[in-house]
């Protein structure tokens, strides 16, 4: 590997890990921005919330207010009222008719302070039954106000809680509208990544790569099983049923692109002089061809030899030749 080589992976490797930085970063700064969009949402649901509650409480003290001033008004009324009439001739009348029935009671104790038996004037007695009457009818004055306050009450809350659950509701729907959104973005964000990945990747793909890919011409042994007895094992195609384990020993596997030629280039160089029969001119031209492709300069050369194919055998013999030959002349019988 030579220096340069070197430099450039060096500074492909720099790239990779800056990439994977910016790619951190970018993710970073995302995942920040999200929070903040949850917590601004979140933040906002919440004001809304509570700025319902306090118009609610608002408008719930101002009926307090309203319905004190009401009870009061309408005690007090009454309370004028009921001295109004008691002070009427009619009035008086039927509080005399009741003197000897309070005078009775209070000496037998009812209705006294301390639920002892007093004895009273009849004076005393017609203060106690205006004042029982007038006591009596701002009773029924409270009762009668109290009970339209207390329907009132229960329409407005009925009024909020349908309030309320229209606010649940409506909540509801804008939590369901945000998912909706950030579920979108999410995956507008994931088709985008996945868009740069794939524009990376087909940056990177050499345009008709596949024309580069030799003509399959034989079985590629993919769908292999292993197998194994007490005393052997290995592995066997299924297709062929070739042992791969073996497969060295097979020329037709090794070298040329299709099995004919290599079985026909195996044989051509086992027997170039002799035995080779070409099936066909275009055979023997393509076989001449594969030869020089795989052995280069060294077919070449033997190509452009100006030797016949027994020159090292000549060789040989002229090297035995040379060795014998004193003894070859002293022993020689030439005549
Ligand atoms: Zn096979």
């Amino acid at each position: 590997m030579s220096q340069r080589r070197f430099v450039v992976l060096k500074s492909d490797l720099a790239s990779v890990e800056a990439r994977r930085l910016a790619v951190e970063e970018k993710r970073r700064l995302r995942d920040e921005e999200q929070r903040r969009q949850t917590e601004e949402f979140e933040r906002r649901e919440r004001l809304k919330l509570e700025r319902a509650e306090a118009i609610r409480r608002d408008d719930a003290e101002k009926m307090r207010e309203e319905m004190r001033l009401d009870i009061a008004t309408a005690i007090e009324q009454s309370q004028r009222e009921a001295m109004f009439i008691a002070e009427t001739p009619a009035m008086d009348r039927f509080f005399e008719d009741q003197v000897p029935k309070i005078t009775e009671e209070q000496k037998q104790g009812i209705g006294t302070e301390d639920g002892y038996g007093i004895f009273i004037v009849p004076k005393v007695a017609k203060g106690i039954a205006k004042r029982r009457f007038i006591d009596g009818s701002v009773n029924v004055a409270r009762r009668e106000v109290r009970d339209k306050w207390s329907v009132i009450w229960s329409d407005k809350r009925e009024i909020v809680e349908l309030e309320r659950e229209h606010e649940a509701k409506m909540a509801a729907n804008r939590w369901r509208s945000e998912r909706t959104r950030r579920e979108s973005e999410a995956a507008a964000h994931l088709a985008q990544l996945r868009e740069e990945t794939e524009a990376r990747k087909t940056r990177l793909v050499i345009p008709n790569f596949h024309l580069a890919h030799p003509p399959v011409t034989r079985c590629e042994h993919q769908n292999v099983k292993f197998w194994g007895t007490a005393y052997a094992r290995g592995l066997r195609c299924k297709d062929c049923n070739m042992e791969l384990t073996r497969s060295h020993e097979d020329v037709t596997q090794q070298y040329t692109a299709s099995s004919d030629v290599e079985e026909a280039v195996q044989w051509h160089r086992l027997h170039e002089h002799g035995n080779f029969r070409p099936k066909s001119e275009n055979q023997a031209m393509v076989v001449h061809r594969e030869r020089l492709r795989l052995e280069k300069e060294r077919r070449e050369m033997y190509m452009s030899e100006r030797g016949f194919y027994d020159l090292p055998m000549q060789v040989g013999v002229e090297r035995l030749y040379q060795m014998h030959m004193p003894d070859i002349v002293n022993d020689g019988k030439f005549f």
